[in-house]
């Protein structure tokens, strides 16, 4: 009786394994790369006490933490988790060897100071022209201008994908990771056309699901009554990640640190929370979304997807990929 008893455990057991094993073989989001933007000896951009690197780390700590609460059969993996150097090429390198499925990279938005300037009087610049006797000596009226700067008052979210003309580079990311992973050996050869097309393809889809899930992630600070500027693309040095890694990417910009009201929020609990959870309910939805269409799920107006951003997404040409 204790034998069957034990035989019946194990098999519930490995039944149980079994079952929670393909559960995860079954999601597309296996693993997710939480990037905390700078660091080290780049600290990013600065506000009037702290700087980018240090609330970006703080972000990313919250929430890979809380992702992982929330889908404990997910491996979360931080590009940084304190204070290191550490450039935009090695945290590429990094998602792709740990095969990240999904990369999310937090930053925190700088805008220049205006400036201004006024006229406050003239004076007489003195000049000669002419060499020996010819020589002569002429004096010219400027005017005087007094210049000053004022903080940028700039302040909200955006969520960037890569840009559409970089479509090349990220395939060619995608076309290393056939090379270098089984599981997408069924994928045709990069170096034949049919291959260079099968990793377009795969591009294209990696950037409809790109926009999707900053839409979402933008959304979601809606819901917290910040002022969103949707899904954006850009062509700049701290958005290479984005065409770098073979998965998904999106690089979050949380706020501006040059607006005084937007560093106080952003460095406060409130800030922190409320940003982090956001952020990880984007992540959440939009995973189970992807889950529940592979599994042959329906989709339906999921609580993630708020109508408020399509207009911006719709500016993005994945509705000419479609
Ligand atoms: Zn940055």
């Amino acid at each position: 009786m204790k034998k069957i008893s034990v035989i019946a455990t194990s098999f519930f057991l490995s039944l149980l394994f079994s079952q929670v094993c393909f559960s995860q073989s079954q999601s597309r989001i296996r693993t997710i790369i939480v990037d905390a933007g700078h660091g080290g000896n780049d600290q990013g951009a600065k506000g009037t006490y702290s700087t980018e690197a240090e609330l970006t780390l703080k972000f990313a700590i919250k929430v890979g933490e809380l992702l992982q609460q929330e889908l404990p059969d997910t491996k979360i993996i931080q590009t940084r988790t304190s204070d290191i150097t550490q450039s935009v090429r090695e945290k590429a390198a990094f998602a792709n060897e740990n095969k990240g499925d999904l990369f999310v990279c937090i930053h925190v938005n700088a805008a220049p100071p205006i400036r201004h300037s006024k006229v406050t009087g003239y004076q007489n610049r003195v000049y000669y022209t002419g060499k020996g006797a010819n020589r002569k000596k002429h004096t010219k009226k400027q005017p005087v201008y007094k210049r000053w700067t004022t903080p940028n008052p700039r302040y909200g979210t955006g969520t960037y994908v890569w840009a559409a003309d970089r479509d090349v580079h990220k395939a060619d990311a995608v076309s290393e990771r056939f090379e270098s992973e089984g599981e997408l050996t069924d994928v045709p050869d990069p170096s034949t056309p049919e291959g260079a097309i099968a990793s377009r393809l795969w591009v294209q889809k990696y950037f409809k699901n790109s926009v999707r899930l900053a839409s979402m992630i933008e959304s979601e600070f809606e819901k917290d009554g910040r002022k969103s500027d949707g899904v954006l693309q850009r062509n700049e040095k701290g958005i290479w990640v984005l065409q770098a890694t073979n998965m998904p990417a999106v690089l979050i910009e949380t706020g501006f640190i040059t607006n005084k009201e937007e560093e106080d929020y952003l460095n406060s609990e409130k800030g922190q929370s409320e940003v982090s959870r956001a952020i990880v309910r984007a992540v959440v939805n939009f995973k189970n979304l992807l889950d529940s269409q592979r599994n042959g799920g329906i989709e339906t107006s999921n609580a993630g997807v708020a109508p408020t951003n399509q207009a911006n997404a719709a500016n993005t040409p994945v509705s000419a990929n479609e």
